[in-house]
Parts: structure tokens; sequence; C-alpha cells
């Protein structure tokens, strides 16, 4: 059973030349979501975490279940404007694009373990922000966990520091 199998490949999806990852064929099946929840963590058991934070909106469908997996909190990274309470908010660039991520001033207690979970992985703008905005809070990342990781567009490489975990990885 390879999670690959589970991956539909799009070319030229948002713009021509990205070739996307749809994991939707993989969270519609229920057996190979679980395996991938459960994979993920085991891959993280030996980090102390208290809390998991995910990128919307695909950062939610990993982060949710692997924070109910392993007992913690979950604090949504959301675009600007989304979330109702006191945010902070810091701007990045996509592999396609520009935008600004926002966390909740309280979302994160200082020194707090976070994981940081997505569904892929690719240049590393959006866990970098996301790393960014964790620090900023007082947290302290722990790691970052994904389904998908790009290997040639260096993701890991705006990580310094941060373990990084992925279930498949691409050229
Ligand atoms: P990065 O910021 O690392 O360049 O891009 C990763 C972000 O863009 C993730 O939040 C991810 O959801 C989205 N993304 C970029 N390319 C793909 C792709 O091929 N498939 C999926 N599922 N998401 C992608």
């Amino acid at each position: 059973m390879n999670y690959k199998d589970y991956i539909r490949v799009i070319p030229d999806f948002p713009v021509a030349g990205i070739s996307f990852k749809d994991i939707t064929t993989l969270l519609q099946n229920g057996e190979m979501y679980k395996k991938a929840i459960d994979d993920i963590k085991a891959m993280v058991s030996h980090l102390q975490i208290d809390v998991i934070a995910g990128p919307e909106a695909r950062g939610f469908v990993v982060g949710a279940p692997l924070a109910y997996a392993l007992g913690v909190g979950f604090a949504p990274i959301r675009k600007s404007g989304k979330l109702p309470y006191e945010t902070i908010e810091v701007g990045y660039d996509l592999e396609y694009g520009k935008d600004k991520l926002a966390m909740h001033t309280d979302a994160i207690k200082k020194g707090q373990n976070v994981l940081i979970a997505d569904d892929l992985l690719a240049t590393g703008g959006t866990i970098s922000t996301s790393v960014n905005l964790v620090n900023q809070l007082g947290g302290n990342v722990v790691g970052a966990a994904f389904m998908i990781e790009l290997e040639a567009l260096k993701g890991r490489d705006k990580l310094p520091g941060v373990e990084v975990f992925s279930l498949m990885s691409y050229e």
C-alpha cells in the first residue's frame, strides 16, 4: 500500500508549470486517511508537543486530527482578516503568489512546544511564516509534519533547526 497511489497529480494547476498534488483522493479513503494521521503521529512520538498549529485550509485537515490523536490543542493559522480576535500577521511569498498569515495573540502560550502541520511542503514559505508567527507568540517550534514534501523546492532549507517529517516525497 503506497501513499502515492492515492495522490492525484494535476498538471498546470493552478497555473501553467505547477504539478499540483491533490490529496483529496487520499482523504476520501478512510483507511488511508487514518493511516496517514497514525503514521505522522508515530513519526513525532519522540517529541514533547503541547499544541499543533496548522495553516488554512489543508493544514487543518492534517493538523486537527493529529491534535485529536495526540490529545493536544489545535491553533489555526489563517489568512489575514479571518480571525475574530486580536491577531499578529506576517506577509509571505507563495509558490504562486503572495499572502499574509495571522494567528490570535493568545493562540500559543509562552514556552509551549508547537508542532506545525500542513498537507505539503513546497518552497517552505507557508511554514517558515508559520514558524515566525509561533516564535513571535513565544512558542517553541519542535517540528513540522507534512503528508507530502516536494524535495526539489528545498523547503527544508527555509526551516533551519526545525525537524521536518513527511510521509512521501516527490522530486
Ligand atoms: P510553500 O509555501 O511551501 O511553497 O507551499 C505550500 C503550501 O501551498 C501548502 O499550504 C500547500 O497546501 C499549498 N500547496 C502548494 N503546492 C501544492 C500542491 O501541489 N498540492 C497541495 N495539496 N498543496 C499545495
